[in-house]
């Protein structure tokens, strides 16, 4: 026999609806990109968006078409992360750090149809016009003026387009496994690769992140995501608060750490979300400004490993609970989370800093295991080493155009070495490639870069296997000095003894102004083996 209970779709539309309905004068701040912040709310967002949609169906566009953004976070990109999905078009949030050649790639690629732009961008979408053959619309996020109209013939205003448009009066109905947005993989190998979500997927993952043990909103948060909307939906941010009327400050283009100070204590945020390097500047800002961030309860920081010394200090100096979290633009993003067990709790207080520091624990909703070379599952005993596998209610089942790529005997394949625990606790130890193979033995260099970035002496680290005449690959530091400071190699070397086996310690420093990063801030690795390939044999 079946259920008897109502089957009523998961629709994006929904999301705003609810948050309208019921928080509708629970405030958003968002920072211009033209300088300045202004203030709206849930309701004046639905409304907005509504109007959106219907201004879309008045421009002719198919359903389904895509509807791409350039954008920073703030309110004209929310109100259009729901007016294109609730009115059954598909959002496609740009990366505006791509290269030219990569933007022109995705919007080809997607099938482009609109593109909604910041002012900051107009000179890149002028440049770009010629080479994005299938956008019939391009539409500036602000008021209408003459420059800028000057600079891109047939140029529409979004504040034009909602004014002249009726708010539809409600959301199509939509069938919950059609697209909704799609977003782009950030490319450190080869070209972009496009990942779809549907509007089933996205809300999944809106529950799933709201769940306690994972980011855990709830309708008294300010929440600050300062990861792009452009990445990854802003970790599904957006969707996520609408589902439980959080409030929002959204920081617009403006991320250097004073600003991003001002902003959690000006408007009282209690959860910020990031990835590590923008915290790095947080923290420093937070000294210089005399702040102690005492609105902020807990930051959730992922994308790349958050190093332990960051937890650290934001435990003992700001009270700042930090959530390691763990995902992929394949997952949505989200696949764990660190939070803490009933049985920790009486842990010695070193014990348990060290159980927060890994990437966490699986939500219900994301399967995972880890398997050897030849796909053999490995045990959970947080000792074995693989390549860690997921599959789950939000994870892609293949790539824009290619059915089935990425998956290995119905799991996606994440490219990431792992150990597993018997808790759950997943601990990252590598992407595969970044591994460094020492003498038939493996030496994981997010370890070391976390070592590395606790010396007070540096401001940034990476650690990258370089070809070695004895054994194959060794470990190479390459240090950024931290401002004022002039660290010996010798010191920072001796840094890592006793911390590490001793054939895990680099073989050598090199210093470097800065590390080369790719479009989401991740440290472009490949590019440091090439330009350091022969720091150990020469
Ligand atoms: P995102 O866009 O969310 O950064 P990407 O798909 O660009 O996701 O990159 C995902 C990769 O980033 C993961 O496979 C992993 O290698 C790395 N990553 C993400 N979060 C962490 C983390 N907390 N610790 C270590 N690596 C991480």
């Amino acid at each position: 026999m079946l259920g008897q209970m109502m089957t009523r779709p998961l629709a994006i539309g929904d999301l705003i609806d609810h948050a309208a309905d019921w928080h509708g004068r629970t405030g958003i701040v968002s920072v211009e990109t033209t300088g300045g912040l202004s203030r709206t709310t849930w309701a004046e967002v639905r409304q907005n968006a509504r109007r959106l949609g219907a201004a879309l169906a008045a421009l002719g566009i198919e359903d389904d078409a895509r509807c791409a953004t350039i954008a920073w976070n703030n309110r004209r990109h929310l109100e259009i992360y729901y007016g294109t999905s609730g009115a059954g078009f598909v959002l496609h949030t740009i990366n505006p750090r791509l290269f030219p050649d990569q933007i022109a790639h995705v919007a080809a690629d997607a099938d482009d149809r609109v593109l909604f732009f910041d002012r900051t961008f107009l000179p890149l979408v002028a440049g770009l016009r010629g080479r994005l053959p299938s956008v019939r619309y391009f539409v500036l996020m602000g008021p209408a003026e003459d420059e800028a109209a000057g600079m891109l013939p047939g140029l529409l205003f979004y504040d034009d387009l909602i004014a002249a448009a009726a708010p539809l009066p409600a959301w199509p109905a939509i069938n919950e496994l059609r697209a909704s947005s799609m977003c782009y993989t950030s490319g450190t190998t080869g070209m972009p690769k496009g990942v779809v979500y549907s509007h089933r997927s996205t809300v999944l993952h809106a529950f799933g992140a709201n769940l306690g043990d994972t980011l855990g909103l709830r309708a008294a948060d300010v929440v600050l995501p300062v990861v792009p909307m452009f990445h990854v939906n802003a970790w599904g941010v957006p969707y996520a608060a609408a589902m439980v009327g959080a409030a929002l400050v959204l920081p617009g283009p403006g991320l250097d750490g004073a600003s991003l100070v001002r902003l959690i204590d000006d408007h009282r945020v209690t959860c910020a979300l990031g990835v590590p390097t923008i915290w790095k500047g947080l923290l420093d800002a937070a000294k210089v400004a005399g702040s102690t961030l005492d609105s902020l309860k807990r930051t959730i920081i992922g994308g790349s490993a958050c190093p332990p010394s960051m937890i650290a200090t934001f435990r003992d100096s700001f009270g700042v609970e930090v959530i390691h979290a763990w995902g992929m633009t394949e997952m949505s993003p989200l696949g764990t989370a660190n939070h803490p067990l009933a049985k920790h709790r009486d842990l010695p207080a070193e014990a348990q800093a060290r159980l927060r520091e890994t990437q966490g624990r699986p939500p219900f909703g994301v399967t995972l295991r880890i398997v050897d070379h030849e796909g053999r599952p490995l045990p959970h005993d947080g000792t074995a080493q693989g390549e860690l596998q997921v599959r789950g209610h939000w994870v892609m089942d293949g790539y824009l155009g290619r059915p089935g790529s990425g998956l290995a005997d119905g799991w996606f394949a994440t490219g990431d070495i792992c150990t597993i625990d018997p808790d759950g606790y997943v601990s990252v130890k590598d992407r595969a490639k970044d591994l460094i193979k020492s003498g038939g033995e493996w030496i994981s260099s997010v370890e070391l870069e976390n070592i590395a970035l606790a010396h007070p002496d540096l401001a940034d680290a990476a650690v990258v296997g370089v070809p070695h005449p004895k054994w194959d690959e060794r470990p190479l530091l390459v240090a950024v000095k931290a401002p004022g400071r002039d660290p010996a190699p010798e010191a920072l070397l001796a840094f890592f003894r006793g911390k590490v086996a001793p054939w895990q310690v680099p073989d050598a420093v090199v210093f470097a102004d800065a590390l080369p990063r790719n479009a989401t801030g991740k440290v472009l690795k490949r590019t440091l083996r090439d330009t350091y390939r022969d720091a150990l044999t020469t």
